[in-house]
């Protein structure tokens, strides 16, 4: 129900964490982050509320300082660990806001490719398709693309790769989406207030809009596939 993504100077996980708790109001049954570490990906999920995920971060501590991070209001599968978000299927995370409507004819095309399904969610087609096009030699964006092109509904998503520490994907349908411009760090929010601690500057994207975001700044694309040029708005800095 609420997603976030940070390529920071520092380390991801507790980043992640405020921004999720700034979106507490929308309401959740779970939640869960992914990391990129040393190049490799990794993730933490928990039922429940956010403590139940800071908890399990003690315990099980999530280095990286670029990462994805979800609260999960349950629309297709039970809130269980396995259904919780991110979804990964080999080098590819995502977090997910909304619905796949397609996903049953995604399932069943990728069943049919010998591909099978783990959880009971809309959602993780998404990474399974993704992982599909990167094994057909697809690169991390041009297999997020590819996806992207696939997908019916409403629905705001983040990308995260295996290898790929200063990459996150970011795409807008029928759901809001922000990416927030830092000093050499940017951020991916449901919206402005869960980057208001992290940023003052903070893009909206568009509907069809999908952005490339690097350390450097976010390249956006519109629904056409067209660069398109988005204004960079001032909200207020919160403490
Ligand atoms: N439809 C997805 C699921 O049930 C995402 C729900 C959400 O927006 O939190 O996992």
């Amino acid at each position: 129900c609420g997603i976030v993504g940070v390529l920071s100077n520092h380390e991801a996980a507790p980043i992640l964490l405020e921004a999720l708790k700034r979106l507490e109001y929308r309401g959740y049954d779970s939640a869960g982050i992914a990391t990129v570490n040393g190049g490799r990906l990794d993730r933490r999920r928990a039922v429940g509320k956010l403590a139940n995920l800071s908890d399990l971060l003690v315990h099980e501590p999530l280095p990286g300082k670029a990462g994805i991070g979800h609260t999960r209001w349950a629309t297709h599968g039970a809130a269980t660990v396995g259904n919780a978000h991110p979804h990964k299927a080999g080098p590819v995370a995502i977090v997910h806001n909304g619905i796949i409507e397609n996903f049953r004819e995604l399932r069943a095309e990728l069943t049919e490719q010998g591909i099978g399904c783990e959880t009971e969610t809309d959602t993780e087609v998404v990474a399974l398709l993704a992982r599909h096009y990167m094994d057909r030699g697809l690169d991390a964006r041009a297999a997020a693309m590819a996806t992207l092109d696939r997908l019916e509904g409403a629905f705001a998503l983040c990308f995260l790769f295996d290898g790929e520490d200063d990459l996150i994907i970011a795409a807008r349908k029928g759901s809001p989406l922000a990416v927030g411009h830092g000093e050499g760090e940017m951020f991916v929010g449901s919206d402005a207030i869960a980057l208001a601690p992290m940023t003052d500057r903070i893009t909206y994207l568009e509907e069809g809009d999908r952005a490339v975001v690097t350390r450097k700044g976010v390249e956006i694309l519109d629904a056409a596939g067209r660069h398109v040029n988005r204004a960079v708005a001032t909200i207020t800095r919160e403490a």
